[in-house]
């Protein structure tokens, strides 16, 4: 099946020659995610500069039944920007602009395919932060961080996407805009019409701007990395620091060994902050407003963890640039790729049974295979842990083992088979393990009002 020829001449009349990318400008662009190399399948990628040009290609391609896949910056890890050749991709690539940014009611307005970074760097100009963190930082759209309802690395103090978005303005899959850019942290006027476009995957409209909330900027920032033998001993440290810190937490991701061993292996050990092999590694982040004070404070819950041996190293980031070595070490989950094909999880479940369920995962993938990868890193404060696997190829047989591996037992703990990252392509024949058949009625009913003749990234989800 091809693109719908009238839908592409139709969209001449209107668009400029920029608006249009072909032939090796798609294929030589990868469909996204860290695990895969595949190549973007698709005749064409449509890049509008407004929600107005957004608006008119939803009415041509609704009106001609022709299906659209949105792109924002590529780096989702559920499929969701796959394309077959009979699909036509919006990009927002070109949909970039920073429009304003208020120090008072401390808010951003953007397009919504402004970088996560180039958010971040606005706010720090005017020494305010959005607080959304994640790796994909240079590459992922605020579009595509609304679209998935992103989580990572602050989610602790702050929340996820849903929480730091104020105001919304999307069109819906026959042109419609509809504008809910809203700048107030309270509007209770009737239904929150802008949560139907977070962490829908696209599926119900395409988000074209966005109000985010920004907060005041940290004055202390203090980041360490710490050793811990076992499990339990990262919840006693979990419950001791957050406590002490008295609610300034901004960050507790864990690194199981093998994790460690992943992201250092090309290192001379004599460079590590930490030596290797310690069961577990903690990066712990707090963030408040005296250095001297919070560093002091910081530090001496630190001793004290050290001197009840619920932590056994620590290394405390003395300059911005040791602290984003530290991070770093954190981020670099593309060093996963030296393990060949692997699938990757995203789960979430209470962290008292985390310990008993990768044991439970591991031992189930000993039934398959001798000699597997199993990497096991996250945000372990938000109940959220990645599990990477790697077992040698991603024939689909191999993948549903791995894939029964993992979900068996989080199914009988009752835990989410995605915590952040969404279902797309990937996820979709385990949702009915996470939401009830009414619930997924539900959605599918959300889904014929917005888009009845299904042309919004069909496929995803359900
Ligand atoms: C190194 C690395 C680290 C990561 N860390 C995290 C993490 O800590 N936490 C986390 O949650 N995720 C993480 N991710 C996943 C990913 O970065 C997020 O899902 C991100 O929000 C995707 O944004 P994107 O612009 O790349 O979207 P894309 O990959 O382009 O698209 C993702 C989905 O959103 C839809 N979409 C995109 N833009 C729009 C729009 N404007 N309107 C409607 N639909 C749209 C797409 O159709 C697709 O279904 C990580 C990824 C990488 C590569």
């Amino acid at each position: 099946m091809a693109l719908k020829k009238k839908v592409l001449e139709d969209l001449q009349v209107f668009l400029p020659k920029k608006a249009f990318l072909v032939d090796e400008q798609v294929s030589n662009r990868k469909a996204g995610g860290l695990h895969t190399e595949e190549a973007i399948q698709a005749e064409i990628i449509v890049r509008p500069e407004s929600t107005e040009e957004v608006s008119k290609i939803l009415s041509v391609c609704n009106q001609a039944g022709q299906p659209v896949i949105v792109h924002g910056g590529l780096t989702g890890l559920v499929y969701g920007t796959r394309t077959s050749p009979d699909q036509l991709i919006l990009s927002l690539e070109r949909m970039n602009n920073i429009e304003e940014i208020d120090p008072i009611g401390r808010t951003l307005t953007c397009q919504s395919g402004v970088t996560l970074q180039n958010i971040q760097e606005k706010a720090e100009s005017e020494n305010m932060i959005f607080p959304l963190d994640l790796g994909a930082r240079g590459s992922c759209s605020i579009g595509g961080n609304i679209s998935t309802n992103a989580g990572g690395n602050r989610v602790i103090r702050y929340g996820m996407t849903r929480d730091s978005v104020l105001g919304i303005e999307a069109v819906t899959s026959d042109g419609t805009i509809l504008s809910s850019m809203n700048r107030m942290i309270k509007n209770n006027a009737g239904y929150d019409l802008k949560q139907l476009f977070i962490g829908t995957e696209g599926t119900l409209g395409i988000v074209t701007r966005c109000v985010l909330r920004l907060r005041e900027a940290p004055i202390s920032q203090n980041t360490a990395l710490v050793g811990i033998e076992n499990f339990p001993s990262i919840i006693t440290f979990l419950k001791h620091i957050d406590s002490g810190l008295g609610g300034n937490m901004s960050a507790f991701e864990v690194m199981w060994k093998e994790f460690y061993e992943m992201v250092t292996n090309s290192l001379d050990e004599k460079s590590l902050p930490l030596k290797k092999n310690i069961p577990y590694y903690v990066l712990v982040e707090s963030m408040g407003s005296d250095q001297v004070k919070d560093e002091e404070h910081f530090e001496s819950l630190l001793q004290k963890a050290l001197e009840d041996s619920v932590i056994v190293d620590a290394v405390l980031a003395k300059s911005e640039k040791e602290r984003k070595a530290l991070w770093a070490f954190r981020d670099d989950v593309e060093k996963q790729a030296q393990y060949g094909p692997t699938v990757m999880f995203d789960v979430s479940l209470p962290i008292n049974e985390m310990e008993e369920y990768v044991s439970k995962v591991d031992l189930n993938l000993q039934k398959y295979w001798k000699d597997f990868h199993h990497i096991v890193w996250g945000h372990l404060a938000d109940g959220n842990l990645h599990l990477v696997v790697g077992t040698g190829d991603l024939e689909s047989d191999t993948i549903k083992k791995i894939e029964n591996s993992v979900y068996e037992p989080l199914e009988f703990i009752g835990g989410s088979i995605s915590a952040e990252h969404g279902i797309g392509l990937e996820k979709k024949p385990y949702l009915h393990l996470s939401r009830s058949e009414a619930e997924i009625n539900y959605m599918k009913a959300l889904k014929d009002t917005f888009d009845p003749k299904g042309i919004l990234n069909p496929g995803l989800i359900f």
